[in-house]
């Protein structure tokens, strides 16, 4: 029978797209194998899902997915349960089709191991029930890890909502202290059920066969040390952490958000700009900002004298126009309309505002672009990395002020951007640290440090490197050799 690696991932083309960069991962170093990708069916999910699908199949032959059937039962997505809630609980409804397919593919090939992400947990005892290795695929860092191994213990300390909790910091082993609102969403309200579901999460992470992750071992060598100690989890063993990165998705998994028509526009408009001249400001798949935040950082980047190139994403539809679906502005965003009168045109020979969606790998990899504005999501941070580019960190939401923390406190890779309270960045705080990163000694320092990050994330894969023997020990113990 064909040995083979069964993968897991949520719902959404980030999840999906990095584990099937996995999946690639583990057929180009085990040629025996082969791979097959779980996918559950939803009613939301997006055209590009298929076409994205096609597209890998074609290219690798032994990775193939396994549809599952819609749910029988339709699930409650009111617009009062939190989108966390709803893809933990739909992914727990999944269960049985879980269940059906590791069994059928069981009657033709071995299953060698399953590898699920952390939305996936409730799959967990399923496996085990099948006694086949389970795995989890950590596609943040180390830190953001040592943080989720804590949780249980940090539950038991507090009784309080930690949005509510505005003035105590978190001290998690091993990072800078972290503002309790500034915890991911799903962590911040215990009232919403997607709290409870991701302490049920991060209490069974120590019980899967090993964790996978997706960092390397210069990057973020404190966190790696607690974790090693057993700092993070005081009463229980972890199992083995493999530390496999920087793992970056190809262009075409990058596709997701469409390219807006300026792929081909925006990367002839770099080869055009002097040699690390422009800063790129691109804030993930789903960060978006008002429209008065928006003319807030065209006036900074206006003001800054600065060349950029910047996405722009329309702002989120307000609580009125999803209630009375009155806004027609779901789709692209009419930069006339949102940035200050003028704008494009007194920019035009130093700016560049695509719509949507850039194809950032290969922009950070451009001559002319000098730094990077981020919202510190973790593939962001890697690619970043990988570029040797120079960061501002303006986290939005997820783990990503956990993200900034260790950026700027311990890789010294990013300067901080001040926000307000409720997340809102000045024109003036705009102009200054876009300045401050292309042109001061502290942005020159940081340069240099990322520079050097460069280096090592290459090392990590060569012969010898962590991430190429950390890996190899983990697909070794698959094919029965320790
Ligand atoms: N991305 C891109 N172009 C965009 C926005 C995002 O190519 O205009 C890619 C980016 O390269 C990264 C991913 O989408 O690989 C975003 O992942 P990340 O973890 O940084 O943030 P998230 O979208 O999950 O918040």
């Amino acid at each position: 029978m064909q040995d083979t690696i069964v993968l897991y991932p949520s719902t959404g083309m980030g999840h999906l797209v990095s584990m099937v960069e996995l999946g690639k991962l583990i057929l180009r170093h085990n040629h025996h194998l082969s791979v097959r990708v779980l996918l559950t069916t939803s009613p939301h999910e997006p055209s590009t899902t298929t076409s994205y699908t096609n597209h890998i199949t074609r290219t690798n032959p032994s990775l193939t997915f396994h549809r599952f059937p819609p749910l029988s039962t339709p699930q409650d997505t009111s617009p009062t349960r939190s989108g966390a809630a709803i893809a933990f609980e739909f992914l727990r409804l999944n269960t049985p089709n879980v269940l059906n397919a590791l069994q059928s593919i069981s009657t033709t090939s071995t299953i060698k191991a399953f590898v699920i992400d952390l939305f996936c947990t409730s799959s967990l005892h399923v496996a085990s029930d099948l006694n086949i290795p389970t795995y989890y695929f950590f596609t943040s860092g180390a830190a953001v890890l040592v943080a989720f191994l804590y949780l249980p213990t940090l539950h038991k300390q507090n009784t309080q909502s930690y949005k509510d909790l505005t003035d105590t910091y978190f001290h998690f082993p091993g990072l800078p202290p972290i503002r309790a609102p500034h915890m991911p969403e799903p962590m911040l309200d215990r009232d919403d059920p997607a709290y409870h579901d991701f302490i049920y999460f991060t209490s069974h992470l120590p019980k899967s066969k090993g964790i996978l992750t997706n960092t390397f071992e210069a990057l973020e060598p404190k966190a790696i040390k607690v974790i090693a100690e057993g700092a993070c989890v005081p009463d229980a063993p972890i199992p083995p952490v493999y530390y496999i990165g920087p793992l970056i998705a190809d262009a075409h998994g990058r596709a997701e958000g469409g390219d807006g028509g300026g792929t081909v526009e925006c990367l002839s408009w770099l080869d055009a700009q002097p040699s690390r001249s422009v800063v790129y400001l691109c804030f993930g798949s789903r960060g978006t900002f008002s429209a008065a935040q928006l003319k807030e950082i065209a006036i900074g980047l206006e003001r800054s004298g600065k060349r950029f190139l910047w996405v722009v994403r329309s702002p989120p539809l307000t609580e009125e126009e999803v209630r009375t679906r009155s806004s027609g502005r779901y789709g692209e965003p009419d930069l006339g309309a949102l940035l200050p009168e003028g704008f494009l045109g007194r920019t035009k020979d130093r700016g560049l505002v695509v719509k949507t969606w850039a194809p950032q790998v290969e922009v950070l990899s451009r001559e002319a672009v000098g730094g990077f504005v981020t919202h510190c999501g973790w593939n962001s941070v890697l690619e970043a990395v990988y570029a040797g580019m120079p960061m501002v960190a303006w986290p939005l939401y997820a783990e990503q002020h956990l993200n900034r923390a260790v950026l700027v406190e311990d890789m010294k890779v990013a300067m901080p951007i001040e926000q307000a309270e409720d997340g809102f960045v000045s024109a003036d705080e705009v102009e200054k640290r876009v300045r401050a990163l292309m042109d001061s000694e502290k942005g020159r320092e940081i340069r240099e440090q990322i520079g050097k990050m460069r280096k090592e994330a290459a090392a990590a894969w060569e012969v010898g490197g962590t991430s190429r023997v950390g890996f190899t020990k983990l697909t070794e113990s698959w094919n029965g050799h320790n």
